[in-house]
């Protein structure tokens, strides 16, 4: 058996057997499911061609011929504003393209397990992940279901990348719910949406509702399909008493370029819903385990920042794995520079999209600002792992203390009650 046993086959997955793969470490990735196999969140950011480039996966992404997302527009409920950026305003070092992807995960997630596999990690599909196996503390190998049987697979070193199923965080009880964020959304593929124009149709668009915390995503998936996604907060939808399909076609009619955009638009696959998916777990390491992409921690997709979490976060553990094994430890203690570095990373996405849905109004007029739209800019490509280097968070901190002080302020009456302080401990503590 392989040394490393990675549960779970999405991005975060393959991700870690390419890189572990590279390193020379044996690695065995078992996936539940047989590829291809759909999946939520379609849309990525440009800080993931530097992980598809070290990983020697920028090749099948061009030739796959993915469609290229060189940017995002937002459009507001009533009025006809809608704002967009180009990635290629603000270039990042080692990406040397001005677009990243829009992805059918089915077939994105396939060939990353391909790639995977290709530069020698060993591929089990269809063999489900029962419980990871401790003996004195540290984990020891996995408890699979093999054709209604169940056999233990021996390992040096676990690594849990069963996304949202998240399996070492139930194991072990690591789970802790976000305590803002309780969204839900329900989405759809569609042919026959007006995309937008020529500079503009295949950007991201996000389209504000005005209901609390309510968007939408337009995402193009091929030259044909374009992805529809309704968010709002869970209790929106409760509270509507309304089936999917009314749900989804009232919140689209509250958005006049939305409701534009759909007009001949024609659903071509069942409506989808995801809910309960905001947490943090309290470790991300342990004695012979760690976690990655959404096993780890999960922040609201309004930035579609969870691809680009999934491989960061793959990239920073396979490292300090490497070195793990250089040094014969593989105690939690030794694993926890990696929790470090990822945490800094989703807290700064966490501490802007709290910032976003504190004040709406503050993001479109930071993206409008000459001074702040490069900061915000270099946010939403994914730069996060360096809290030093975001310094726009603490100029809308400031911002919003300003809205809140004064009495007549144009942005006052969209203050939202959603709390800006740091909750990273709170998310990080045990019970
Ligand atoms: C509503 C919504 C919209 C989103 N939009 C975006 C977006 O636009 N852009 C973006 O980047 N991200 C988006 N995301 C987030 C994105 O879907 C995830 O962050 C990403 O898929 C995480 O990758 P992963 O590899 O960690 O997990 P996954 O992609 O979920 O992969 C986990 C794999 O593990 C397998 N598995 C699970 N349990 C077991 C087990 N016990 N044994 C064996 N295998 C197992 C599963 O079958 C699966 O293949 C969105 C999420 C939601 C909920």
């Amino acid at each position: 058996m392989s040394d490393v046993i990675i549960i779970g086959g999405g991005p975060a997955g393959s991700t870690m057997g390419s890189y572990l793969s590279m390193a020379g470490i044996s690695n065995t990735i078992i996936e539940g499911a047989f590829h291809p196999r759909p999946h939520v969140g379609e849309s990525l950011v440009t800080s993931t061609t530097r992980i598809f480039k070290e990983i020697g996966f920028l090749e099948t992404m061009e030739r796959e011929g993915f469609v290229k997302k060189y940017g995002a527009s937002w459009h507001a409920p009533a009025a006809k504003n809608t704002f967009s950026i180009l990635f290629s305003e603000f270039p990042q070092e080692g990406v040397d393209q001005d677009y990243t992807y829009h992805v059918d995960r089915a077939k994105f997630d396939m060939l990353m397990l391909k790639h995977a596999e290709g530069l020698g990690s060993k591929v089990i599909q269809g063999v489900h992940a029962r419980e990871v196996l401790m003996e004195n503390g540290k984990a020891c190998g996995v408890k699979v279901n093999i054709d209604g049987k169940e056999v233990d697979l021996p390992c040096k070193f676990v690594v849990d990348a069963t996304g949202r199923k998240t399996l070492i965080g139930h194991q072990l009880k690591l789970m802790k719910k976000d305590p803002i964020f309780n969204q839900y959304a329900v989405h759809a593929w569609y042919e026959g949406l007006d995309r937008g124009t020529a500079e503009d149709k295949e950007h991201i668009h996000i389209y504000f509702l005005p209901v609390e915390r309510g968007w939408v995503w337009q995402i193009p998936i091929d030259d044909r399909i374009t992805s529809v996604g309704v968010v709002t907060e869970r209790e929106v939808f409760r509270e509507s008493r309304m089936d999917i399909d009314k749900y989804f076609e009232t919140h689209v009619q509250t958005n006049g370029n939305l409701a534009h955009a759909m007009r001949n638009a024609r659903r071509v696959n069942e409506y989808k819903s995801e809910g309960d998916y905001s947490y943090s777990m309290t470790d991300f390491v342990g004695n012979g385990w760690l976690l990655i992409g959404d096993a780890a921690r999960f922040v609201d997709p309004i930035f579609s920042s969870g691809v680009s979490v999934a491989l960061s976060s793959a990239k920073f553990a396979s490292e300090q794995l490497r070195a793990a094994f250089k040094e014969d430890d593989f105690s939690q203690a030794f694993l926890k520079p990696y929790e470090t570095k990822l945490r800094t990373g989703t807290e700064v996405w966490y501490e802007f999209i709290r910032l976003y849905y504190k004040l709406l109004p503050l993001f479109t007029y930071f993206i409008s600002s000459k001074r702040h739209r490069l900061q915000v800019l270099q946010l939403l490509q994914g730069e996060v792992y360096n809290r030093e280097e975001v310094p726009v968070l603490q100029a809308m901190r400031s911002f919003i203390e300003q809205v809140e002080k004064s009495e007549h302020h144009s942005f006052k009456g969209a203050l939202t009650d959603i709390p800006i302080d740091d909750l990273e401990e709170v998310l990080s503590e045990s019970s």
